[in-house]
């Protein structure tokens, strides 16, 4: 029974599966634009702050851009969580807010100004496309991005949103919480509110134990906020693609 060692939610991420994993390979133009990223324009302040008016990127350079970076730095993703705890911290501002007209404020504050960094990027770098053949190899293998994110699977399914699995629990990730707010229909803000602030508490944790003096202090739940960080900005779709292809290559 291929079925019985999976519990309930995991089928469901099966069942949110759209489309063929094979679609969210990485372009060489990606790969290319993501190396130079991560050689030092993360920390660009220009970068990080059209980052932060975007919440991250589009939902499938989300994703790309961390199963690249995975792979690239054996998920040593000192980078990507320094740019999500600065994005949580904001988003945890704007959930904060109180006061009426609650819906319309969320709705304007967790708005993405500004287009995905990578979309603007990428189809100048396509065009060229001179990237050497083994970095692309290398950006397209996804086993690391699949294994840091089985390993801290137990911990961030908590926070995968209900409506991008399809099993329909309160939880919501940026986008699906934001047409909430359009149809007026979020009726408690608390679970959301206390769920960003636990998100921001994990990925600060995961972001610090990056420095030297506080090295092995991370755990696999502060690890897991980096994935829970990215699925909120972002939504879940593609990583539960990601992990869909995975199940059916072992069962194969
Ligand atoms: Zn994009
Ligand atoms: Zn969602």
């Amino acid at each position: 029974m291929k079925t019985s060692k999976h519990s309930t939610r995991q089928i469901l991420f099966r069942e949110a599966k759209r489309g063929k994993p094979e679609a969210l390979l990485p372009s060489p133009g990606e790969i290319h634009y993501l190396w130079w990223y991560m050689q030092g324009s993360i920390m660009d302040p220009d970068v990080r702050r059209r980052l932060r008016n975007a919440w991250g990127f589009c939902a499938r350079h989300a994703w790309i851009a961390l199963w690249v970076e995975s792979s690239f730095r054996h998920s040593f993703l000192m980078g990507p969580a320094m740019v999500y705890e600065d994005i949580i911290e904001k988003a945890v501002r704007v959930i904060d807010t109180r006061g009426p007209m609650k819906n319309l404020q969320i709705l304007a504050g967790l708005r993405e100004r500004g287009n995905c960094l990578l979309c603007d990027m990428v189809s100048e770098e396509n065009k060229r496309n001179n990237i050497r053949p083994d970095r692309v190899l290398r950006g397209q293998d996804r086993s690391e991005l699949r294994r840091f994110a089985r390993r801290t699977r137990g911990y961030w399914e908590q926070w995968a949103c209900g409506r991008c699995s399809g099993d329909d629990t309160w939880v919501r990730c940026r986008l699906h919480l934001m047409e909430d707010a359009r149809n007026g229909s979020i009726s408690e803000i608390t679970h959301h509110r206390s769920m960003l602030h636990e998100l921001k508490k994990h990925i600060t944790a995961y972001s610090n134990g990056f420095r030297w003096e506080l090295r092995g202090t991370a755990t696999a739940h502060d690890m897991a906020a980096m994935i829970g960080c990215v699925g909120w900005c972002s939504g879940w779709k593609p990583l539960f693609r990601i992990l869909d292809h995975d199940e059916q290559t072992r069962n194969d």
